[in-house]
């Protein structure tokens, strides 16, 4: 049974009966019989679908930011917000999917040769709560357009986003199995990956699941595409204009409540702005009201589930206990739900939790640096390689710090970092591998065939 339950008052929404491992076995069967004729569709015929389910989630954009407010906490804006990207990711593979997928001449001394892009079959997506449409959507926008089919598995804490994701689809008139949702905790995604019909996985959250699924996969030969955990370093420089800078680091660290791998998490300000950043930040941060999603006013709503809430918690407690100090916040509200206020740390160092691991919440790490150069070290410090945002007013000098010497999957310069489906996402190092989005994302799970003519 998988239970939808309320992160603002803690009350049970709605149970879902979990699928039996038959039941999976006939699911998954009845989407790899599908491939056999979606594969031979026309791009035409894919692309009406998908703008189907563009013009779809348009229509629904407010249903189902209540839905993700009720089942994850999420602030309704940003919940539209969410479903709007779906729709845009649509929209971009709708329009150029046939455009990136054209076979490519390649001369050689054949008559003729050249590179055909193929679908692979049946892909298996294991999915996250944070951003229960788009993280799916980001997906299934390219993996239906290449002509391949897939099954999700999404987090067990928002089984109604996942059953909505497979109505929408049945909606918009794609074949009934081209897309199906597996009602399954994490314990049966082994037995998924080992299927034959199963051709390759897509696993989006933390790296411990990541290793789990990539070791499962890689015995069987089976690709992965993994976007897992960051800890994604702020570089601000002294010659930033530091009120613009702490306005967008403070969006960057709490959107969705903070609880976004590409979230602005170490904040690395060198000396000489250091006083003035962190008056801007602090007073930023501040401006944040935190309380029930769904009411207009609030521009934060609680964490996902208490049990997250708590472990944030604990890292807090942890670094505080090593050193580090507490600017703003760093206690848990007396209110029923999964609160947590947005904090601020100071001091942190390495040792430290809030220096060492991801902090998935709305707590910030601040670290002084004497400069540029223990900047982008500290910047490097750390096992993720994700995104990366560095504010200056010398862009030339900020590109090229982007460019050669940030450890990272993407740099934004004088904004925080978000996703784009015409720009490729991923990340390196403990974040994982494969990208998603763009021309790059659409062709991880094709068959990059040659064909050569004598
Ligand atoms: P999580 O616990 O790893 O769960 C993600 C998904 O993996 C869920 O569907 C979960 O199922 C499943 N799962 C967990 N352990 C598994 C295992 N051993 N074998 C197979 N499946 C397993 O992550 P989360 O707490 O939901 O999400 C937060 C993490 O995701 C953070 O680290 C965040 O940075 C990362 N994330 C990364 C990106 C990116 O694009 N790089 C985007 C969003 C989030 P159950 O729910 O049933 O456990």
């Amino acid at each position: 049974m998988l239970k939808s339950i309320n992160p603002t008052t803690g009350k049970t929404i709605k149970s879902y009966e979990s699928h039996s491992a038959k039941g999976v076995e006939q699911i998954i069967n009845a989407v790899d019989k599908t491939w056999h004729h979606w594969r031979n569709t026309t791009f035409k015929h894919r692309s009406d679908c998908m703008q189907n389910l563009s013009s779809l989630l348009k229509s629904k954009k407010t249903e189902l930011a209540q839905l993700m407010a009720l089942e994850m906490g999420k602030v309704k804006n940003e919940g539209i917000a969410e479903i709007e990207k779906c729709a845009w990711v649509c929209d971009y593979y709708a329009q150029n999917a046939e455009m990136i997928l054209e076979n490519e001449i390649i001369a050689t001394e054949a008559t003729r040769s050249f590179v055909s892009y193929q679908p692979l079959g049946t892909i298996l997506a294991v999915m996250p709560w944070n951003f229960p449409f788009w993280q799916v959507f980001r997906f299934l926008a390219p993996t239906l357009m290449a002509g391949n089919t897939a099954v999700l598995k999404h987090a067990s804490n928002v089984p109604g986003c996942a059953v909505a994701i497979e109505e929408l689809i049945r909606e918009a008139g794609f074949p009934e199995n081209v897309f199906r949702t597996l009602l399954i905790g994490s314990g049966l995604v082994k037995n998924v990956i080992k299927h034959p019909a199963i051709k390759a996985v897509s696993l989006t959250g933390s790296t411990p699941a990541g290793k789990s699924v990539a070791s499962i996969a890689g015995s069987q030969l089976k690709k992965c595409v993994l976007e897992l955990g960051g800890s994604d370093p702020y570089i601000i420089l002294k010659d930033a204009d530091l009120k613009d800078a702490a306005k967008k680091c403070a969006a960057g660290r709490l959107l969705n409540a903070g609880q976004s791998c590409i979230a602005a998490k170490r904040f690395i300000v060198v000396e000489d702005a250091y006083p003035e950043f962190l008056e801007h930040f602090t007073h930023e941060m501040n401006a944040a009201y935190f309380g029930d999603p769904c009411d207009e006013e609030s521009t934060m709503g609680p964490m996902a589930r208490t049990d997250l809430r708590d472990e944030i918690h604990q890292q807090v407690l942890d670094s505080v206990e090593k050193g580090a100090e507490v600017i703003i916040g760093g206690e848990i509200p007396l209110r029923k739900g999964a609160f947590y206020p947005p904090t601020i740390l100071e001091n942190v160092k390495p040792g430290m939790p809030a220096y060492d691991e991801e902090l998935f919440g709305p707590v910030a790490s601040v670290i002084k640096v004497k400069d540029e150069k223990e900047a982008i070290r500290v910047a490097n410090d750390t096992e993720f390689g994700l995104g990366a945002a560095i504010f200056t007013s010398n862009i030339k000098m900020g590109e090229n710090i982007a460019e050669i010497s940030i450890d990272a999957g993407c740099c934004f310069i004088n904004d925080f970092v978000k996703s784009d489906p015409r720009l490729p996402f991923g990340g390196i190092k403990e974040s994982g591998y494969g990208r998603e989005l763009s021309a790059q994302g659409i062709k991880e799970f094709m068959n990059i065939k040659t064909i050569v003519v004598k």
